[in-house]
């Protein structure tokens, strides 16, 4: 069920869980800011969903309050991620669901990191 993308954080949400350590997920990064894992249902053969380690509901908390660093350090995460599984010659996509409109179904700021194959006109 799509949430909505600018109310309070909630701290049960399932990346808050993975982020705490509750759930196990596969992960391709980590550093002080960021944590990327596979994505359970993957919609490309390479499917990546990339999240900073505080507390966003959805991009537009995390462009209103995230600190600069914290945002450059979430886009350099997802290209660097990219650089590492091989995907800048074919080329990728990234998108990020915000708020209802959108489609968001996990109330924690994440990118979508899709690449491995020619992926579908946008929005398909
Ligand atoms: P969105 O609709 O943009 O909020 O995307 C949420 C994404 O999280 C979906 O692509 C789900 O497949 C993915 N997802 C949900 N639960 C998990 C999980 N436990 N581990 C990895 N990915 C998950």
């Amino acid at each position: 069920m799509a949430v909505n993308g600018t109310g309070p954080y909630d701290p049960e949400n399932i990346f808050a869980k993975i982020l705490r350590g509750d759930i196990p997920c596969k992960k391709v990064f980590e550093n002080e800011w960021v944590l990327a894992f596979y994505d359970i249902a993957p919609k490309a053969p390479v499917h990546v969903l990339i999240i900073p380690k505080k507390p966003y509901v959805s991009f537009i908390d995390f462009n209103k309050t995230a600190s600069a660093q914290e945002i450059v350090a979430v886009m350099q995460a997802a290209g660097q991620i990219a650089h590492d599984l091989h995907l800048e010659e074919g080329g990728y996509r990234i998108i990020t669901n915000a708020g209802q409109n959108a489609g968001q179904e996990v109330p924690h700021f994440h990118l979508h990191l899709l690449g491995g194959k020619a992926l579908p006109p946008f929005p398909a």
